[in-house]
């Protein structure tokens, strides 16, 4: 039997961040992937696959300023059905599993193919589809991540109710579809869609969409789901889903619709429903009992600041545990468990997280919401610079693009970071940077930027900041 320094279960960010780590600090690693491929949610059904499917429907839809890689397909087949467009994105995750493969062979980590499950604390069984073995571990790390929520009272099949990985899988956009939740996965795709043409209604029980995020971004980011065509339902609950028989004329290819009946009494129907409703930790299966474990009635398992579970020497990381479940923060959680586990210190900016929503327009943030300033009683002033008074918003026709800075009063050190529009989430690192360093906005004021850049957005909304602050 092989014995290993470190297990490691999932090779998605987090699993692949913590062999890395590991194996740089030289420890004999080994990576279990259930799936032929490795690299996870965030490679063959999350992350990768959706944002490639956003920069192919930017690219045929003209709104994409500069696109290569989809630039030909889009110009050498005008319409495009939704297979060709996961046919472009292909290569995009090919080179993305290539990428990981190589990073596991150069650091000299073993990847086993099947699907892991604790026969011991220190004992991981390992089944293969043709075959079985079992290895020794040091230390664990789980990072078998999350997969769609899919409660048993919805009849879910891969064309008419489906959740985000059946919708990678379509042949032809609907010719209409209900999204159901408005938190990021259903907010990004109603936005896509509808770009596509689809008729698009969105269903979320609380009152706007995206409730971590900004009030006044979440709002710009209503009003333009609205103007392309997207039908809100806010503060309306879904309290049943089924499929019907389509009417006759129809649009409906195979004659059957989904039906979502509304606590207010309403009924809702599309070709099609995306049930984008929470996800559930990939933990079924492990057998944690016998490693002395739990997860929660959501299938997470909880850790301590270190990453580590109740047993001592098994570690769990990325979206197992629970949010900000987020591709990003997932490698760095996997990155920190492998430091602490082998007693390696390390740093973290963990404190400042941005956040990053890839619907259309796209959506940024690090750092504090003005309602969470006011809630805290923090004094604080905002500057704002509109893309359209910024000359790079003027070259890329972005009149809608938006940065917003808060400002502490007193201070004037950075308190959070707001953007809406092209680039935004790049855009934000900026502030993320300026954040950790305590930086007052006066550095915004001082620097000189590249010009004519979206990067100028920090200056004239520090600008905009400190001339509020005058005034008080
Ligand atoms: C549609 C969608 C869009 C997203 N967009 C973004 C985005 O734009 N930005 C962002 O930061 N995040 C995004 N995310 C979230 C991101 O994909 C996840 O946060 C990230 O993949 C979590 O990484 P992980 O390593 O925890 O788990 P995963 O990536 O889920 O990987 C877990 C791996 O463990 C394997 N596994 C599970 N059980 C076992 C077992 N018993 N034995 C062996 N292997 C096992 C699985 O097969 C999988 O490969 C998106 C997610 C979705 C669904």
């Amino acid at each position: 039997m092989r014995q290993y320094d470190l297990v490691v279960i999932g090779t998605g960010p987090a699993g692949q961040k913590c062999a890395i780590q590991a194996a740089k600090l030289g420890k004999r690693v080994c990576v279990v992937e259930r799936c032929e491929v490795v690299g996870g949610a965030a490679i063959n059904t999350g992350t990768i696959p959706s944002k490639a499917l956003r920069e192919a429907i930017l690219a045929a839809t003209g709104r994409s300023p500069f696109m290569p890689r989809f630039g030909d397909f889009v110009a050498a087949r005008g319409r495009v059905s939704l297979r060709d467009l996961f046919n472009a994105c292909q290569t995009i995750i090919k080179n993305e599993i290539d990428l990981i493969r190589g990073h596991f062979a150069s650091n000299r980590i073993d990847v086993c193919t099947g699907r892991a499950s604790f026969r011991d604390p220190h004992l991981i069984d390992i089944e293969g589809e043709h075959a079985r073995e079992a290895v020794g571990a040091d230390r664990v790390c789980i990072a078998v991540g999350t997969q769609p929520a899919r409660p048993k009272s919805i009849e879910f099949d891969e064309i008419d109710i489906i959740t985000s990985d059946e919708l990678l899988r379509l042949r032809e956009p609907p010719a209409s579809i209900l999204v159901v939740g408005g938190g990021v996965i259903g907010t990004e795709y109603a936005s896509m869609l509808a770009a596509l043409g689809v008729k698009v209604t969105l269903v979320e029980g609380r009152n706007r969409l995206l409730d971590f995020i900004d009030a006044e971004v979440a709002e710009a980011l209503q009003y333009h789901l609205r103007q392309a065509g997207v039908t809100l339902r806010l503060g309306e609950k879904v309290v049943s889903i089924k499929k019907v028989e389509a009417p006759s004329g129809s649009r409906s290819t195979n004659n059957v619709m989904a039906e979502a009946t509304l606590e207010s009494g309403k009924t809702l129907r599309a070709d099609c429903l995306l049930y984008a409703i929470g996800r559930q930790g990939a933990t079924e299966g492990l057998n944690l009992e016998a490693a002395g474990l739990a997860a929660d009635d959501r299938g997470r398992i909880r850790v301590n600041e270190q990453y580590q579970t109740a047993v001592p020497h098994i570690y769990a990381a990325g979206d197992v545990i629970g949010f900000p479940a987020l591709a990003s923060t997932s490698m760095e959680q996997g990155r920190m468990s492998a430091c602490n586990m082998f007693g390696q210190a390390c740093d973290s900016y963990g404190k400042f997280l941005p956040y990053g929503i890839y619907s259309i327009p796209e959506i940024s943030m690090v750092g504090w919401t003005e309602e969470q300033l006011t809630n805290e009683g923090v004094p604080y002033e905002a500057g704002v610079a509109q893309y359209k008074e910024i000359a790079r918003g003027q070259l890329l026709g972005d009149e809608i693009g938006m940065l917003k800075l808060l400002i502490h009063q007193e201070s004037r050190t950075l308190l959070g970071v707001h953007a809406i529009g092209t680039g935004a989430t790049e855009l934000i690192h900026i502030g993320q940077a300026a954040m950790a360093f305590n930086a007052t906005v006066d550095y915004f004021v001082n620097a000189v930027f590249n010009w004519p850049t979206l990067a100028e957005c920090y200056k004239v909304a520090a600008l905009n900041g400190l001339n509020k602050l005058r005034n008080i």
